[in-house]
């Protein structure tokens, strides 16, 4: 196809628009249409939005430009809005607060994308959905940190062709179930049964991302600022000193595997987790956030996880989550107030004839400053010790 004569075709209706199908990506559907047309999605793209676009070398599913939707609505039945549902972009206000364009995304795999290869394992799929599916497509979901298995086949998810281990690269492929490497069918790889912690986590993770609300410990609450809190369960059991303690705290009591995450560097976000390594977090994950807050708050006391580790790294951290940690996880001693601890003093005097340092130690905790100010000294020393040279 002349490049000419295809962009004035694609200006006009594509002769094969089929509709996009349950939860799946702009790649995918953009790649069956191609394949309807007989081109190779490289092909097809280069022939629409000409080379110099270079869109095999974007994240489509990411976020989708201006020029690329408009093309598409200009040629299809396909309205912008059902557009954007294919894009991770519209989980805006669902997954996350606000979707950056570009940079890091909290929840979104990273696949980098560097000269059309695929350098990361972002895209995952389920090896039953490819195999059962009437036409094999890509979801949405698959691109999800919290997705680790299939909830409709209750197996572990794949990264990386069974035979080969190359990255899913759809684009590259000869059709969407292949590897584009040794063209071994996808569906080929193992159904192994998914953590049923992790399984269950992961359809509630669906659920509140579909209604835009959840459940913690039956409170409800937007399901970005549950998303936050998920996240920041997860990084307490990959990142930072007490990690460690946190993961066996939580499987010395309900289960659950405690080993460390395999991680090439010290704070690495959890979403450049291995599938493995994830299904594995998730699990554990599943495990704390059960009856929340109890579980949770019990493995974070053991592990000695005060209110300020619990929060830390959270920019804007939700209240419920700041209410939670304050309420449960205050590991400082209790300061008693000025007016709290003459109170004390009062009542010493009055029941044990003077307010003696100890005995307001032990009742007002580490208010050193109003207990000096309040406390009966003796006759042999008029100041504190620590006050002679003053
Ligand atoms: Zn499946
Ligand atoms: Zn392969």
């Amino acid at each position: 196809m002349g490049l000419r004569k295809a962009t004035r075709d694609a200006a006009r209706s594509w002769c094969y628009r089929p509709p996009p199908l349950a939860d799946e990506t702009l790649s995918s559907w953009l790649i069956r249409v191609a394949q309807g047309m007989r081109l190779r999605p490289i092909t097809f793209l280069n022939a629409v939005w000409g080379t110099g676009r270079s869109l095999v070398n974007q994240d489509l599913d990411n976020f989708a430009p201006e020029l690329v939707v408009t093309r598409i609505v200009t040629a299809t039945d396909i309205s912008e809005d059902a557009l954007r549902m294919m894009t991770l972009a519209e989980y805006e206000g669902r997954l996350f607060e606000r979707f950056p364009p570009k940079g890091r995304k909290t929840w979104i795999l990273p696949v980098r994308v560097v000269s059309n290869d695929r350098r990361r394992h972002g895209l995952q799929y389920c090896p039953a959905c490819l195999r059962d599916d009437p036409v094999p497509y890509l979801r949405r979901t698959w691109r999800l940190a919290f997705a680790t298995g299939c909830t409709c086949h209750g197996i572990a998810l794949h990264d990386a062709c069974p035979a080969c281990g190359a990255t899913v690269q759809p684009y590259r492929a000869r059709a969407i179930e292949l590897c584009y490497r040794c063209a071994r069918p996808l569906a080929d790889a193992s159904h192994t049964p998914a953590s049923a912690q992790a399984l269950r986590l992961q359809r509630r993770c669906e659920t509140a991302l579909k209604r835009g609300w959840d459940e913690l410990g039956e409170v409800p609450l937007y399901s970005h600022l549950s998303f936050m809190i998920i996240r920041q369960v997860a990084a307490l059991l990959v990142n930072g000193p007490r990690a460690g303690a946190l993961r066996q705290a939580t499987s010395r009591a309900w289960s659950g595997d405690p080993a460390p995450f395999a991680k090439p560097t010290a704070r690495q976000p959890i979403e450049y987790l291995g599938i493995e390594e994830r299904a594995r977090l998730f699990d554990l994950v599943g495990r704390l956030l059960d009856g929340f807050p109890f579980k949770l708050v019990h493995a974070c006391l053991e592990a000695r996880i005060g209110r300020f580790h619990a929060t830390k790294d959270m920019d804007f951290p939700p209240s419920m989550w700041v209410a939670t940690v304050r309420l449960y996880l205050d590991l400082e001693p209790y300061k008693a107030s000025e007016a709290e601890v003459a109170a004390a003093a009062a009542w010493l005097r009055r029941t044990k004839g003077s307010a003696r340092y100890r005995d307001l130690k032990a009742l007002c905790g580490e208010s050193r400053t109003a207990i000096y100010r309040h406390m009966d000294y003796e006759r042999s020393q008029a100041r504190p010790s620590w006050r002679a040279g003053v």
